[in-house]
């Protein structure tokens, strides 16, 4: 499983200049040469170290994993460390010999490249393999996966008859309403794509022997994930296409199939939308840009008692309070900044302490502190959002939030329709546009500094708190505080930052 896609995989290099794969390295290949080969040869590569979101998601992946071997009674485990190959495919023969009825991480070696099933189960005369995926549906990316394994266990005389992905079912709800797995069959794709797996094998071996191979950068530097080696190959030229507003993966890898990595390499033919041509024309002359709309979007945040909203979530494979689904998000902390009539501001915030669900006493101090506020301030519809599954998951405050929801304005699409400034470099989210706008507000000096690590510390503090040392707990708890309270502080200091663009420095654009 993904886990040990990062990994360097066991008994490594024979000796001579032959690399052995993995299923993990394969697929890794598969997106893209260059970043197999280093990750082969720069296992250490800071880029490859895994950060708590990444440790996060490996360990999901593997409490999924375990949950779905309960679902195969009387299988068994290979339970040695992957280094001990050898032993691993002995382990394994000695199982399938004895007649287990499916085998856990299932380790077979050929064409050089070694692969651990995470279900083997005897069906027939036969097996079906299954790989386990902590992902909500089955993914073309798993075809590929699977095949490799089908590939190098039919190769060592396994009679694979079945291919299916195992995954977690979006349909299922905390305790237990429904089958928290779901089973997709991939028979048929699979053995569609096995036939190319040893030609592929071959050339990735081929590959690492030799040195860097020269690939240039595209939409296969995002799928089918993000390649971490992404510092090393893209330039960090502010002006370069990728950087344009609105534009995702797909839209720069089709600017770079036409030649254009940069954006002042546009054709002037080529439609722009306002924000891009508002853009292009900051970054040609290189000032800040205020449309005179400003002034009358910013009404709404300017009166007395406008409130700051801000939520932390948590988000888990396998849910955790009722009526969740797996990996749905779920409100479990908020910072509230309110202006008062004085201009001066309060500030109100909670974060979930313990297992227990944390939404009901969320919600109770949420409607508590925004209760005589007249509007409320997000960046973005993603507190709206999760107000609205609050209202499913604590009924009985239904009232309550639905007029918190009413109150709601978003300063998002007001930055978005009236402001730009070239270092945006074509992001409008808050970390981004706050430096440029408001550079005397910084997260220099804050310990959690981003969205997801804050998610997976909650997690951390509401659900392996018996694992952490007191000490480190208060410091983490208080970490999260800080983050979330600078979030909302940031959305006043935005606001007042605007009304003063608003009113001295508008500079229209034609
Ligand atoms: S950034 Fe793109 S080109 Fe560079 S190694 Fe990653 S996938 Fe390959």
């Amino acid at each position: 499983m993904a886990e040990r896609a990062l990994k360097p995989v066991p008994n490594d290099q024979p000796s001579g200049a032959t690399y052995r794969l993995s299923k993990s390295r394969f697929t890794s290949g598969l997106q893209c040469h260059k970043k197999l080969w280093w990750e082969v040869h720069e296992p250490d590569a800071i880029e490859l170290q895994p950060d708590k979101v990444l440790q996060d998601l490996f360990d999901q992946g593997r409490q999924v994993g375990e949950a779905a071997r309960q679902r195969y009674p009387g299988g068994v485990l290979i339970d040695l460390p992957h280094s001990a190959g050898a032993a691993r495919v002995a382990a394994t023969q000695k199982a399938l010999a004895e007649g287990a009825p499916a085998v856990f991480e299932a380790t077979f070696i050929a064409d050089e490249t070694f692969v651990a099933i995470d279900v083997l189960e005897r069906q027939g005369d036969g097996y079906r393999l299954t790989e386990v995926k902590s992902s909500s549906s089955q993914k073309d990316e798993h075809i590929p996966d699977v095949a490799v394994q089908a590939r190098v266990a039919a190769a060592c005389g396994v009679n694979i008859t079945a291919a299916e992905v195992l995954h977690l079912n979006k349909e299922f709800r905390h305790p237990d309403s429904g089958d928290l797995f779901a089973r997709t069959d991939v028979t048929g794709p699979v053995a569609a794509f096995v036939a190319q797996v040893p030609d592929e094998i071959a050339r990735q071996r081929k590959m690492l022997a030799g040195p860097l191979p020269d690939v240039p950068v595209g939409l296969h530097c995002f799928e089918p994930r993000d390649c971490p080696f992404m510092d090393r190959c893209w330039p960090d030229a502010p002006d370069h296409i990728r950087h344009l507003a609105g534009v995702g993966p797909k839209r720069t890898a089709a600017y770079l199939a036409r030649g254009i990595s940069s954006i002042k390499d546009l054709p002037p033919r080529d439609k722009l939308n306002f924000t891009q041509r508002r853009q292009l024309k900051a970054m040609a002359e290189e000032c800040l840009i205020v449309e005179p709309t400003l002034a009358r979007e910013l009404v709404p945040f300017t009166g007395p008692r406008v409130g700051f909203l801000d939520f932390e979530t948590i988000a888990r494979a396998i849910p955790v309070w009722p009526g969740m689904a797996p990996w749905q998000q779920a409100a479990a902390q908020f910072s509230y900044h309110e202006r008062q009539p004085d201009g001066t501001y309060t500030h109100a915030a909670f974060l979930a302490e313990g297992p227990r669900d944390a939404r009901p006493p969320l919600v109770e101090a949420m409607v508590r502190a925004t209760a005589n506020a007249e509007r409320v301030a997000t960046y973005t519809a993603f507190e709206k959002t999760r107000i609205r599954e609050l209202q499913e998951a604590v009924p009985e405050l239904d009232a309550e939030l639905a007029a918190l929801e009413a109150k709601l304005i978003d300063l998002h699409p007001v930055v978005r329709n009236c402001v730009y400034h070239p270092d945006f470099r074509g992001s409008f989210s808050l970390k981004y546009i706050l430096t440029p706008l408001v550079p005397e507000l910084t997260y220099n000096d804050l310990v959690i500094v981003d969205g997801r690590v804050a998610s997976v510390e909650i997690a951390r503090l509401l659900f392996v708190a018996d694992k952490i040392p007191r000490q480190e707990r208060d410091r983490v708890r208080q970490d999260l505080l800080n983050y979330c309270e600078r979030d909302t502080w940031a959305m006043v200091k935005l606001v007042e930052r605007l009304g003063e663009l608003a009113g001295t420095h508008t500079r229209p654009t034609p």
